[in-house]
């Protein structure tokens, strides 16, 4: 039978929105965790990719609600820094305190961390990696969005949230921040990887 619903297993009701916009072209509904009941424990996100944290985020929700789950998981890699910090973009600097003061203190370690870096190693990109699963736990489909730019010398725009204002995105000769939410989520790193999603899922229908 078509899968007709989908569970976005997130807590940032901005994601669902996002999600929802694009998935809902296919003809899906796409519920977040609050209309399905709950609470359900948030799995630990001890995977090493951000693809095994999606991955398991899926599949725990799958099972605990008994339903088609959507997880994604996202982040910043910085060439420079070896791929830092990766899978801990959301706590690099410490798990202390609220969404915005996190923010505030990984973009500091950032500034630090890329002070000297010459403008030829500056090159990051955001990362998005979406898994969808079936209560049983199998994996329907698993995607991937990227959004490549390198790490400014100073902070731009105001826009967004956690790194935005420290990806320059050279093509369009600004920074994620400056950009208005249409124009982020047409060529974001999530926009790619929900868009990858929808051709997945119509090759499941
Ligand atoms: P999560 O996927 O919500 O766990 O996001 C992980 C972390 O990656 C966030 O807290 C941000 O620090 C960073 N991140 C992910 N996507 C973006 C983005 O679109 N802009 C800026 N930072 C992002």
């Amino acid at each position: 039978m078509p899968i007709q619903e989908i569970v976005v297993a997130t807590g940032n009701p901005h994601k669902v929105e996002e999600i929802r916009a694009i998935l809902g072209s296919c003809g899906v509904r796409v519920l977040s965790l609050d209309e399905v009941g709950g609470p359900y424990s948030e799995p630990e996100e001890c995977g090493r990719t951000f693809q095994d944290n999606a991955k398991l985020k899926a599949v725990a929700y799958a099972k605990a609600t008994g339903r088609v789950v959507l997880a994604d998981d996202s982040g910043l890699e910085v060439d420079a820094l070896h791929g830092e910090p990766g899978v801990d973009s959301a706590v690099w600097a410490g798990s202390e305190g609220t969404r915005s003061e996190r923010d505030e203190r990984n973009n500091r370690k950032l500034a630090q961390r890329m002070r000297g870096v010459p403008p030829q190693h500056r090159s990051a990109r955001f990362v998005c990696c979406m898994c969808l699963a079936e209560p049983s736990g199998v994996v329907l489909a698993t995607t991937r969005g990227t959004l490549e730019g390198i790490i400014a010398e100073s902070p731009q725009g105001t826009q967004g949230f956690g790194y935005d204002p420290w990806l320059w995105l050279e093509d369009v000769k600004c920074s994620s921040a400056q950009l208005v939410p249409a124009e982020k989520n047409a060529r974001s790193h999530r926009g790619k990887a929900a868009r990858a999603m929808v051709a997945a899922w119509q090759g499941l229908r």
